[in-house]
């Protein structure tokens, strides 16, 4: 990591403060993701984290869907974190059993692998990048001017930066102190989850009743209880306590099974809220700083990686100047758009969560929907991130969607196509005459590879599709371009997306 003073930097307002070109507030999964990316591209990147250390209280999300792991792929690291979990085929979505077996994708699946390990293998990463987090404390405040971003902590010297992004969690003070609406849905329904030891045998498994679903289960190591319980009304706020964990497992269970010994005790609820704006200014939030809602259907990790690769080679070729400051602004016109449909899926999902019969026959419908060829395949390319489509105008299928991860065979040997983009640059894919398309203009910034696509191009959800001659990749994996036998429209798609071109 860079530690000396870049000298290209506007002059800090408070000379004592040390520069980077970005600080993170946030070393959850977004944060930690995106200061991955960012350290590629070889910015100077500081993270900043409330918790003493990376290591996480609880159990939140269970796992990495395919587009996730998909992405860790692109970046050659999807293997430590396969070797670490479990591949299932099916998902339970709102109580409905989705079955994921079939997706076109390397990665077809959901890797149960709990958070902590998720964290803890990015946070891994970003150490052997060289990426500086600073545990045990907390951005406080910031003020924005022309140039940067002074950075208050509550425990650290003031930073300054040329960007802030605020991956610091639903209730982010940094898109509170920017003053981004999160207008949404207010919760109607809280669920209690803990850790705890039982005295007494309870009856393991799921349960529904008129309140909504409860269930009891094992920890992996057989020495704890995962409880998940249902509120009768919605919790508050603050921390809750053994004592209401102990009245919710009664109202539920009548009995509270002399629950004791807790490791922790957490609340989630059903509230769904989203950032109206992505961005203010030199200002940005990713992850469930701009987007909250309840677990179901897995999505919160899912998105808030996906919100980071977005972002980081664009802030980077920002703060590099090959791009205008106005590229930032096609991250929030990109993932808003993904981040509400995540919600909308969440309420459908929290709907379908009630016990009483008439949900009871809708689960059924939906069961009976979800077991049929296209309703599947559709709705699991959907929850798994593989049918994400940025609107970069008409085209062929491609464009937009996510580049599928074919085997190549090249001068130099057999490669994938996610070889191309380990290191998070644009990669320019020519399938056609080998030297057939010009980009030397650009040569500096985009990777070119002559190759033959080995396999069938056929993309989740939709299917086989006619193979291009070229295609022009963004670092974020996403087809910017595509050749269908020449070189129409390659300039404008290689100016708009990575900049002017070099003169001579
Ligand atoms: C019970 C439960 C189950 C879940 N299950 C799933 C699942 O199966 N699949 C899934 O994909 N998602 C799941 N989620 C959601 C998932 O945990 C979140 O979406 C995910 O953690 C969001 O990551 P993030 O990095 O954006 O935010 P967070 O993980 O919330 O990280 C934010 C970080 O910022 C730090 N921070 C906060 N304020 C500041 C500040 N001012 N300065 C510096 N640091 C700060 C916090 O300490 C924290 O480390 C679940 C959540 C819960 C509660």
């Amino acid at each position: 990591m860079q530690q000396t003073p870049d000298p290209a930097h506007p002059r800090a307002a408070n000379p004592a403060a040390a520069r980077h070109d970005v600080v993170i507030a946030g070393a959850g999964p977004t944060g930690l993701m995106l200061a991955g990316e960012l350290a590629l591209a070889g910015v100077d990147v500081a993270v900043v984290e409330r918790r003493p250390r990376q290591d996480l209280v609880g159990t939140r999300a269970g796992g990495l869907h395919a587009r996730s792991l998909e992405v860790l792929d692109q970046r050659g690291i999807a293997g430590r974190f396969v070797a670490q979990g479990r591949m299932v085929q099916a998902f339970q979505f709102a109580g409905v059993a989705l079955d994921f077996g079939g997706l076109a994708s390397r990665h077809a699946g959901v890797l149960a692998l709990s958070q902590v390990h998720i964290e803890r293998l990015l946070a891994e990463w970003i150490a052997e990048l060289g990426v500086l987090v600073h545990c045990g404390d907390e951005v406080t405040a910031f003020a924005q001017d022309d140039d940067g971003v002074a950075v208050e902590r509550a425990v650290g010297a003031p930073l300054r930066a040329r960007y802030l992004v605020g991956c610091d969690g639903g209730r982010s003070r940094v898109r509170q102190l920017a003053g981004i609406a999160f207008p949404g849905c207010e919760a109607s329904v809280s669920n209690l989850v803990a850790e705890v030891e039982l005295a007494q045998e309870p009856p393991w498994g799921l349960r529904r009743d008129a309140a909504g679903l409860h269930s009891l289960a094992r920890t992996e190591d057989g020495q704890r209880v995962r409880v998940l319980l249902t509120e009768r009304q919605v919790g508050g706020a603050a921390e809750p306590t053994l004592g209401e964990l102990a009245q919710a497992l009664a109202a539920a269970y009548g009995s509270d099974f002399g629950v004791h010994a807790p490791a922790w005790i957490s609340r989630f609820t059903d509230a769904t809220r989203q950032a109206a704006a992505y961005r203010q200014g030199r200002v940005l939030v990713a992850g469930d700083a701009a987007h909250v809602h309840p677990p179901d259907g897995g999505q919160g990790v899912q998105t808030g990686l996906q919100d980071a690769v977005n972002l980081g080679w664009k802030l980077a070729q920002v703060i590099r100047g090959v791009s205008p400051d106005s590229l930032l602004d096609t991250y929030h016109a990109e993932r808003h758009p993904v981040g509400e449909r995540v919600l909308r899926n969440a309420r459908a999902a929290i709907a379908l969560r009630a016990g009483d019969p008439r949900t009871l026959a809708l689960r059924e419908l939906m069961t009976e929907l979800l077991s049929m060829g296209e309703p599947r395949e559709r709705t699991a390319a959907m929850m798994a991130g593989l049918d994400i489509r940025y609107d970069f105008g008409d085209g062929h299928p491609l464009l937009g969607r996510r580049m599928p991860d074919l085997d190549l065979r090249t001068a130099g040997g057999p490669s994938r196509v996610f070889d191309g983009l380990r290191d998070a640059r644009p990669l320019l894919l020519n399938l056609g005459e080998p030297a057939g398309l010009d980009i030397a203009p650009w040569a500096g910034r985009v990777r070119r590879v002559d190759a033959a696509a080995v396999g069938t191009w056929t993309l989740p959800a939709i299917g086989p599709v006619t193979p291009p001659a070229a295609v022009l990749v963004r670092p974020d994996g996403h087809v910017a371009w595509v050749g269908e036998g020449g070189d129409a429209g390659l300039a404008p798609a290689l100016t708009r997306w990575f900049g002017a071109p070099a003169a001579g």
